[in-house]
């Protein structure tokens, strides 16, 4: 793991793609044969393959807390090491450096009383001697299977107290899934394919199809990328959409004829199924089969094999129930009957990635033209089958921006968020936010931002952590960037159960105000954005309100410097572009 690490500095220090390549493909095709695949899948920031969705199960609170334990240091110290960084990782580096110090030749031993015993599952190790590649990823998936915080502190514990401080810093970067050394994934398939003398492509591909970019450089060593097959029961990346700038310009970009959805207020999700296997997979690539039994036993009675696209909506009677209906329905692992009744959830279906007779070979449909996607989809007949529990998204061609304001002035009418433009031509890119798929909604978009900071209340909310400061995501550095702070706008049990969470996730305290994990994230409405001095971003919104809490999306996730900045611009020279979307949302409501 030193090695591996060492590489990671490297590639960390140089700001040149073209050379973290480089550093990368000299590395993976060096590296011995066992350490090849967890080695390339810790360099995308995880644990396990993308495809694998075994859930470490360590928070934010534990990993500091054995750090603590490990380098005898207070969680204050480790706090004020924190605050250096803004980077766990990098904070565990300096504490054990630190302790090394103190204690040459290796982090401080641990109390005898205190050591835990050998764990079941754990790889085996030789004393003292720093963690192999191949140790590392042992140790992560015995982290994985013991039962209970305890027991997962003990195996992060021993496998912390054999790493030098360098590769601490990295497996904690790992667990903590961000690397922050410029290293997109992108690169990663590239220097795998510099590495073996394979086309990128057809490595990208193999990624995409296993979900497994350990398993691809495995396939790209061994010549044997057209093997690749594409498995049910991992999640694809979803294609994503870019937002548009107005009516014109995207007849302009996608036309002549565009095809429109409306575009539903749900939750993404993708199905796969099997003979009598159904799941469902959140847009974060997280299996919530057990949070929607309902569609799930639906999808069972479908009479072929394969993967659709589609949003989850809370229907009741034909009719869409609000956000604020399913939103009841999110984060319960098991709702219990009643809930079930009071909040359908229907699946609409817009895509079909991939589809084969019951119990036959599935076969991929990413790169047929959507076109005939949606022929394949509309022939597997699943409004027939369970109709209630599957609808199809309303389709609809235009062939102007007028006919694009009266279908956006429709799909609103029908109380549904905006449109959905598609090029009718486009294939379908997992993971990517192309052109391909463009969303037309309300003027002045809200930002998803991630809660770095809380302070508690005024008045009667003094007991309780609801004054939130929020961050956006700075591509170029990778940090987060505050922008602003708003008194929480969700309701009083929604306060308390977060301010348990932010109680728990508390990462220092400076008077009143706690830096929390980065982890929540808010969608934030406003009503002008503004340069400021005061946030660390350079800009600040006027009357932030925090719309709604976005459980379904992960800190990664939120908008960039980037979009604040281009929105900004936009604010500055788009009165027209406003008008137009103003008059499109003044429209009755349905
Ligand atoms: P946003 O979350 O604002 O980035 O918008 C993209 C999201 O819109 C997708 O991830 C889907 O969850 C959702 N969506 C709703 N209706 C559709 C549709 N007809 N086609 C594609 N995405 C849709």
């Amino acid at each position: 793991m030193r090695r591996w690490s060492e590489v990671a500095e490297r590639i960390s220090a140089t700001t040149r793609t073209s050379e973290k390549t480089r550093l990368l493909a000299a590395y993976l095709g060096s590296v011995e044969p066992a350490a090849l695949a967890p080695a390339t899948v810790f360099f995308t920031a995880r644990a396990f393959a993308e495809a694998d969705a075994r859930p470490l199960g360590v928070g934010w609170a534990m990993l500091a807390d054995s750090v603590s334990r490990v380098a005898r240091v207070t969680r204050a110290e480790l706090g004020a090491a924190y605050d250096r960084h803004s980077d766990l990782g990098r904070a565990v580096g300096d504490v054990l450096a630190a302790r090394e110090d103190v204690a040459p030749g290796g982090p401080a031993p641990r109390d005898a009383a205190s050591a835990p015993g050998p764990v079941p599952g754990s790889p085996p190790t030789v004393p003292g001697s720093p963690p192999t590649v191949p140790e590392v990823a042992a140790a992560f998936a015995a982290i994985e299977s013991a039962r209970g915080p305890a027991a997962k502190a003990a195996v992060f514990e021993a496998l912390l107290a054999r790493c030098d401080p360098l590769s601490a810093t990295y497996v904690v970067k790992i667990l903590g899934g961000e690397l922050r050394i410029g290293l997109r994934e992108g690169l990663v398939e590239a220097a795998i394919a510099a590495a073996f003398g394979r086309p990128a492509p057809d490595v990208a591909r193999a990624v995409m199809l296993t979900g497994d970019v350990g398993e691809a450089a495995i396939l790209a060593r061994d010549d044997r990328l057209g093997s690749a097959r594409l498995g049910l029961f991992h999640p694809l990346r979803f294609m994503l959409a870019s937002p548009a700038e107005d009516a014109a310009e995207i007849v302009a970009r996608l036309g002549p004829v565009v095809w429109t959805e409306d575009k539903y207020d749900g939750i993404r999700a993708q199905l796969h199924r099997r003979g009598d296997e159904a799941r469902l997979f959140s847009r974060d690539l997280h299996d919530v089969s057990a949070q929607f039994p309902e569609v799930v036993a639906a999808a069972r009675d479908l009479a072929w094999d394969g993967i659709l696209d589609g949003e989850l909506l809370a229907l009741r009677d034909g009719g869409v129930l609000p956000f604020l209906a399913l939103q009841k329905r999110l984060g319960r692992k098991a709702p219990p009957p009643a809930l079930l009744a009071e909040v359908p959830v229907a699946f609409v279906a817009f895509d079909v990635l991939a589809v084969g007779p019951r119990g036959g070979d599935v076969v991929p449909l990413l790169d047929l033209p959507l076109r005939e996607r949606r022929a394949r989809l509309e022939a597997l007949r699943i409004t027939a089958t369970a109709p209630g529990r599957f609808a199809l998204s309303r389709l609809a061609t235009a062939g102007s921006a007028a006919d694009l304001e009266r279908i956006f002035a429709e799909a609103r009418a029908r109380r549904n968020e905006g449109l959905m433009v598609k090029d009718p031509g486009s294939a379908y890119s997992p993971g990517r936010r192309g052109f391909g798929w463009l969303k037309m909604k309300k003027a002045l978009a809200t930002l998803d931002c991630v809660v770095v900071g809380v302070e508690v209340g005024h008045g009667k909310r003094h007991g309780v952590l609801s004054d939130y400061t929020f961050a956006v995501r700075d591509e170029a550095t990778g940090t987060l960037v505050t922008i602003g702070k708003a008194y929480s706008g969700l309701t009083d049990a929604e306060i308390a159960e977060r301010t348990r969470w932010f109680e728990a996730h508390t990462i220092s305290r400076h008077g009143r105000y706690r830096v929390v994990e980065p982890a929540v994230v808010v969608e934030v409405a406003f009503d002008v954005i503004m340069r400021s001095a005061r946030h660390a971003s350079g800009f600040a919104l006027r009357f932030p309100r925090i719309a709604r809490l976005r459980d379904d999306k992960a800190a990664t996730e939120v908008d960039t410097l980037e979009t604040v900045a281009r929105l900004w611009r936009e604010l500055q020279h788009g009165a027209e572009h406003l008008v137009t979307q103003e008059a499109a949302r003044s429209l009755p409501a349905g």
